[in-house]
């Protein structure tokens, strides 16, 4: 079992308590190779939350990523060629400071690889899944993408709103995915794609990470999610990832032995009694690899 988890919110979990990161000693024997490391642009939660400085947070969250790099000898990627011997891939959750391209390059100069248009507030970019406005992507927001996916940068549509999620999908086709959501038909809220959403993300070879918490796949228990996601994986083996937001969920929402690194081997198991082990392999890593592996290389060829 190799691992490409596609959304983890490792520094939200470590943020409050710093001995959380000792987790990541485990990873190299819980054969975690590749992981997206989500900046959350925002301090506190909800009630608490501080939206006055999202840009000093993210930029702390970086240099906070690039400790963690040195302290626990992983290595960032920032492009193509440290791609193979890397393991995190660095991402913004919400772009609550971009007022121009300037910033994207400037993310992408930091080593930020992934950009997460939004997260649960509106901003200048586009709305989110629950936005009372749903005014799509706006002229910046399709500026910024364009910009992001000529640096062989990735656009993260997680959060974004439906009307986003479709003006994305027929502007752009390449380097689109949606790094950690639920599946509609299970839990049937806006922040879940639906499958007919997964097919458009296919065709245009995007990846889809399934995130596991009950908010995103209803009540279900291990054997429940499985049975599901083995069908949709037999539908779509080349599209469906890991993205396990297993450090952004709160604890009366995780699902029982499918809530942190440790128990993504039971998945596997379970996973293994209904597909052949090429399709299990796709889904826990070789989807993410070969998308990603794809988009720091895509060129655009420009007049
Ligand atoms: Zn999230």
């Amino acid at each position: 079992m190799k691992v490409f988890d596609l959304h983890q919110d490792l520094l939200y979990y470590i943020i409050d308590n710093p001995n959380n990161v000792s987790i990541l000693n485990e990873y190299k024997n819980l054969n975690i190779d590749k992981f997206v490391f989500a900046i959350f642009p925002f301090r506190g939660f909800y009630k608490i939350l501080d939206v006055e400085e999202p840009l000093i947070y993210t930029l702390r969250g970086i240099e906070i990523a690039y400790e963690i790099e040195k302290e626990f000898n992983l290595k960032i990627i920032k492009g193509i060629e440290e791609f193979d011997e890397g393991n995190i891939i660095l991402a913004v959750e919400g772009l609550y400071f971009v007022r121009s391209t300037y910033e994207v390059r400037i993310m992408n100069r930091l080593g930020i690889k992934v950009l997460g248009l939004v997260w649960n507030k509106d901003n200048l970019i586009c709305p989110h899944w629950n936005s009372k406005n749903d005014y799509g992507l706006t002229d910046l927001g399709y500026d910024v993408v364009k910009t992001a996916i000529s640096l062989n940068m990735t656009i993260d549509l997680s959060h974004a709103s439906d009307r986003t999620f479709f003006n994305v999908i027929e502007n752009f086709k390449q380097n689109i995915f949606v790094s950690h959501t639920g599946i509609r038909e299970i839990s049937n809220i806006k922040r879940n794609v639906s499958e007919d959403m997964i097919y458009e993300i296919s065709k245009i070879n995007g990846i889809v990470g399934i995130a596991f918490a009950d908010i995103f796949l209803s009540k279900a228990t291990l054997t429940d999610i499985a049975k599901y996601v083995s069908k949709l994986i037999e539908k779509y083996p080349n599209t469906l990832c890991i993205g396990s937001d297993f450090y952004g969920i709160s604890q009366e929402h995780k699902i029982e032995n499918l809530s942190k690194p440790n128990d993504l081997k039971n998945l596997y198991l379970e996973l293994k009694k209904y597909l052949p082990d090429e399709y299990v392999n796709n889904f826990f890593y070789n989807n993410a690899y070969s998308f990603f592996k794809r988009a720091l290389k895509f060129s655009d060829v420009k007049d």
